[in-house]
């Protein structure tokens, strides 16, 4: 089967611009396809194509020109998945092909996916899901009754079976594609720096619960790891990428697994850059694990702080503490591993909340920090809770960077004091 799954491009809209003329906060996706050449990895035995829409933005008509596909698989975050349900039915009734959607937005919001052009949807974690559902349509079988795969039906509910995600579903003896972009390799830096970077995936899902996140939805709450044998292979196979971004939403959550991990990559001889995700209290209870990571090569953590205080990371389910972020931070300048932080900025937020966030950030000397506009994404126990509160419904600004709340400070002051907050601070990015 000729099969070809695309990354769409980057479609995101913004308020601050095209209300405010503000450009400075319009959020920007770069980086490999990872997902896809996942899926592509799995799919032996079949003719498969990567089309990158983000790196090549004109890139889908000439794909089209060279090549005819049986079945078209897309992925999309939420910002994407207006674009995506606009461009089904145009490409289905071109190629006469099978239209799959998956990825985030189809996992925790797989209605939306339920529209005309789109013949299935593929939740959660969609390697094993998208073989079985292939296999199906080429031997003529039943597809209705694979777990993790809805059939759409406009009009109707779409039913599916769930699936017990589990190592299966990781089939880790195919690694994913890189060569399928390997064109576009030049493409994929580190935006700060312009250093080649590369993606790999060494853990899926998080076990815990906080109610702005979508990652739950793609294991159902479960976290799984991928042998230390598989992450080694697929750091090996970015052999000339010297900067290891490991995608993970938790890459340490289990410790004594992250420990060998990083123990097999000194073995190994790896000689790379490391950038990943950890959460505050993983380094507090943890420093050795991250000493020992930094000594293979770790120089940046992503640690998502969200909030400054006890109640408003209460608010958002995160489990965690503002002392225990103080505590993290600490332990990293100590250990000379640069932060990336994440804070959302609610959209209550007055003058006095940007004042305190901007000097916490440079009080901390956070290296780079990024902002979001807390969003309900759908799918999310966040939406459920502020449903009747969103004052816009349109996918395409749920960004991170929109407010689809009301905003307590006049609208256009609250988007100037946003972007602010990326000129003040402390910044800077070392590895
Ligand atoms: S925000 Fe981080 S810790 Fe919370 S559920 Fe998502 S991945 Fe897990």
């Amino acid at each position: 089967m000729n099969i070809l799954l695309i990354n769409p491009p980057n479609c995101g809209r913004s308020i601050p611009e095209e209300r405010y003329g503000i450009t400075s906060i319009k959020q920007i996706f770069r980086g490999e396809p990872l997902a896809l050449e996942t899926l592509a990895g799995n799919l032996p035995g079949h003719e498969v194509r990567i089309v990158d829409l983000k790196a090549r933005p004109d890139g889908l008509d000439e794909a089209l020109r060279r090549f005819t596909p049986d079945l078209i698989g897309f992925t999309a975050v939420t910002c994407e998945a207006n674009w995506v349900r606009s461009q089904a039915p145009r490409l289905q009734a071109e190629c006469d092909a099978t239209l799959v959607v998956g990825g985030i937005h189809a996992s925790n919001d797989p209605e939306f996916f339920n529209a005309p052009g789109i013949d299935y949807v593929v939740l959660g974690l969609g390697k094993q899901s998208l073989r079985e559902l292939v296999e199906a349509i080429e031997t003529s079988a039943d597809t209705t009754s694979i777990p993790g795969v809805a059939h759409t039906n406009p009009g109707r509910p779409l039913r599916w079976r769930p699936r017990a995600y589990s190592r299966v579903d990781l089939v880790e003896e195919r690694p994913p594609r890189y060569d399928l972009v390997a064109g576009e390799r030049d493409r994929y830096t580190l935006a700060a720096l312009g250093v080649p970077l590369g993606f790999v995936s060494s853990a899926f899902g998080c076990p815990y619960d906080c109610s702005f996140c979508c990652i739950a939805g793609l294991t159902d709450s479960r976290y799984l790891s991928a042998s230390i044998a598989t992450v080694i292979r697929d750091i090996q196979l970015l052999s000339d990428v010297p900067v290891i971004r490991l995608v993970d939403a938790n890459t340490f959550g289990h410790p004594e697994h992250a420990r060998a991990l990083c123990r097999a990559i000194v073995g190994a001889g790896i000689d790379k850059t490391f950038l990943a995700d950890v959460r505050a209290d993983t380094v507090v209870r943890h420093p050795e694990l991250l000493r020992e990571w930094r000594e293979a090569g770790l120089r940046s953590v992503v640690i998502g702080f969200e909030e400054l205080s006890d109640q408003g990371l209460d608010a958002l389910n995160k489990s965690a503490s503002a002392a225990a972020n103080l505590e993290a931070i600490a332990i990293l300048h100590q250990l000379g591993i640069n932060i990336v932080g994440d804070f959302i900025v609610s959209p209550d937020y007055v003058e006095a909340d940007f004042a305190r966030l901007a000097a916490y950030v440079a009080e901390q000397r956070i290296g780079l920090p990024i902002y979001t506009v807390l969003t309900p994404l759908p799918g999310t126990a966040l939406h459920r809770q502020l449903r009747s509160r969103i004052v816009n419904h349109d996918l395409d600004y749920y960004t991170l960077a929109n407010a689809v709340l009301p905003t307590r400070l006049d609208e256009g002051e609250f988007y100037r004091q946003f972007a602010a907050l990326y000129q003040a601070g402390h910044k800077e990015v070392k590895l």
